[in-house]
């Protein structure tokens, strides 16, 4: 099953607050230096990656001197605020010692359930995939409060797992993987290597909470790697500790808990899709139009539509039909229907002229498609 991991080719790699800051010591350079050199090489090997990072409160907790963590939510959020500054700072210089440019994304779990934000967020990291740079993720900790609540990110990194369609989320923790009892209690506590991210009997030794200074424990990883593996991705629970620990499991060693989903990645997104039975559009598609999405299996351009009905939005799903009236597809429109009348029958590089902008060349994306 290690080649699910050694054959991924884009990876969410999540790095947690305990680790980041040497158990509270401040940031440790030192250790993010030996993840930035295996993450550089990963992108050299071709790989596509997103690194969603927690820290910022355990970092701002460490500037501005307080030992211990405080209970009030706007102080943790100050120290977010304060810590997120440190943190980006380091990323920065640390991957600008390779050449790699860096980018600082904040989002909230709501801006990934709203669809247009969803889809706003999503060109957007495929953008800076495609620039080569790293986009550090991490949760906007000033407007909400999920992750400090409850999760030091766990959630979110599965949730971008599943914005940016990975194949693989990798979540580095200060714990050797997922134990099948607890190993600070039970000498003969075994590491689990595989398992079905929806196994019930995980839920039995995934108990317990994090430790003082995230607040993810084993629980918010379980639940994490099963929201990946709703979009089909694979989770690696792995010691973040462990020499060489990226570099070793792109070579297919057999470390850490290695969480299955139940269906590959294209299976699970077009059933993702197929579950939104809700349309709020047509678009009527000329003859070439309907070839390439059917056999050739590409995007849907506006140049191949030939009319628009319906009032959609930007995100929402729409029905392409072929002249004569037969549904051949269903996908997530990039524009929305009032934006689509004026590009359709247009080539994409006319968009910015008829609209002012560009939001993405294509009217439906192939991986927003499903055929029918
Ligand atoms: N997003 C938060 C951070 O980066 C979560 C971690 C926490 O609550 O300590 O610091």
């Amino acid at each position: 099953m290690r080649d699910k991991v050694s054959g991924a080719r884009r990876w969410v790699v999540k790095i947690g607050s305990a680790l980041l800051t040497a158990d509270g010591r401040g940031l440790d350079r030192a250790s993010m230096a030996v993840w930035v050199e295996q993450m550089v090489a990963l992108r050299e090997a071709g790989i596509e990656l997103v690194l969603v990072s927690s820290g910022a409160v355990a970092a701002g907790m460490s500037r501005l001197g307080w030992a211990s963590r405080p209970k009030a939510m706007h102080a943790l959020q100050a120290a977010a605020a304060v810590g997120q500054m440190g943190l980006v700072q380091a990323w920065e210089s640390s991957f600008g010692e390779h050449g790699r440019h860096t980018a600082q994304v904040l989002l909230t779990h709501d801006d990934l359930s709203d669809r247009k934000r969803y889809l706003n967020a999503r060109s957007t990291l495929r953008a800076l995939v495609e620039l080569g740079a790293i986009p550090v993720i991490n949760e906007n900790d000033t407007v909400v409060t999920d992750e400090i609540r409850f999760g030091d990110n766990d959630t979110l990194a599965a949730l971008v797992a599943n914005l940016v369609e990975a194949d693989l989320l990798v979540i580095l923790t200060d714990r050797d993987g997922m134990f099948d009892a607890d190993p600070r209690s039970n000498p003969d506590a075994q590491l689990i290597f595989e398992a079905r991210a929806d196994d019930p009997a995980l839920d039995a030794v995934a108990g317990g909470t994090g430790g003082a200074l995230g607040r993810g424990g084993m629980q918010t990883k379980l639940r994490a790697a099963r929201l990946a593996a709703r979009s089909g991705a694979h989770t690696v629970i792995v010691g973040g500790r462990i020499e060489r620990v990226l570099d070793r499991l792109r070579q297919g060693e057999r470390l850490g808990t290695l969480l299955a989903p139940e269906r590959g990645l294209l299976a699970a997104r077009k059933q993702w899709l197929a579950g939104h039975l809700q349309t709020r559009g047509t678009l009527v598609l000329d003859h070439g139009a309907v070839k390439a999405l059917v056999e050739d299996r590409k995007s849907l351009l506006p140049v191949g539509v030939r009319d628009v009905q319906g009032a959609f939005r930007r995100g929402e799903m729409v029905v392409c039909v072929a002249e004569d009236g037969r549904e051949v597809a269903r996908g997530l429109a990039n524009y929305s229907a009032v934006e689509a009348q004026k590009i359709v029958g247009q080539p994409s590089d006319a968009i910015e002229r008829l609209l002012g902008y560009v939001s993405e060349p294509e009217l439906v994306h192939r991986d927003n498609l499903v055929l029918v």
